[in-house]
């Protein structure tokens, strides 16, 4: 069976976007997974399906109400369907690529995108729906996010990248960042690929990149190397 993604959102239209194109795209055509954009607002009430009201307690924006985004929750998933629900929501766990792998190697994901200041919380209890953030800022809206978190769940299913597979050797994946890359030409403006890189001896190649790996880590995210040794 395809990987299954139910997007609920005030903005189907944004989907699949980016994702109908390049690998992602590819693989949706071939039918590797499936994408399912539910409108929130087919369950917004009175004639002009209204979806939010204003903040118990006062304050700025709106909030989506627990009583439509329930309805629509429950018409795009029945209680028996085994897929992780989750909120896109900046207060929610960050997105690690360990959680991404979890997710791709399942049956896929119903996601919750919102908007204004957020969703009522009696909502997220009541359907048990998992916060999950792309990082430490604030979209206006939790389609990007949904794109994001799809995105990496769908390049890591089986056929989707071809030859770069498992992508194993990526960043975080050996919980170090990459390594850095070159390819042709073998000088530009002046500056040369590494002579290791073209001498063909691989035990030195990948010493090269392990500490290439190594240190840029060090620089950048030294959170990543936490309790292992220099
Ligand atoms: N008032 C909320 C707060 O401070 O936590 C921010 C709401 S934000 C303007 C609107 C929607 O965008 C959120 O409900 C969420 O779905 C989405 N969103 C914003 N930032 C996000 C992030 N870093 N990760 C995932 N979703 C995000």
């Amino acid at each position: 069976a395809p990987w299954r993604a139910t997007v609920l959102t005030l903005y189907p239209e944004m989907f699949p976007g980016p994702l109908g194109h390049s690998l992602s795209g590819d693989a949706l055509t071939r039918g590797t997974w499936s994408l399912e954009p539910r409108q929130i607002r087919e369950h917004g009430l009175g004639r002009h399906r209204s979806v939010d009201d204003t903040p118990a307690g006062g304050g700025a924006g709106m909030v989506l109400r627990c009583d439509v985004l329930g309805a629509a929750i429950d018409a795009a998933a029945p209680p028996d369907d085994a897929r992780p629900r989750l909120l896109m929501s900046p207060r929610g766990r960050p997105l690690t690529q360990a959680r991404v792998r979890a997710l791709a190697e399942g049956p896929g994901a119903i996601l919750v995108c919102g908007r204004f200041e957020g969703v009522d919380e009696r909502v997220i209890e009541a359907r048990a729906l998992e916060e999950v953030s792309i990082g430490d800022y604030v979209l206006s809206g939790g389609e990007i996010a949904a794109l994001v978190l799809i995105d990496a769940c769908v390049r890591l299913l089986p056929g989707v990248m071809g030859k770069h597979a498992s992508g194993v050797e990526e960043s975080f994946e050996g919980g170090l960042l990459e390594y850095p890359h070159y390819t042709r030409p073998r000088e530009w403006e002046g500056r040369t690929i590494p002579d290791v890189l073209m001498g063909g001896n691989h035990a030195a190649i990948a010493r090269w990149r392990a500490e290439r790996s190594h240190a840029l880590t060090r620089a950048r995210r030294p959170d990543l190397l936490d309790g292992e040794e220099p």
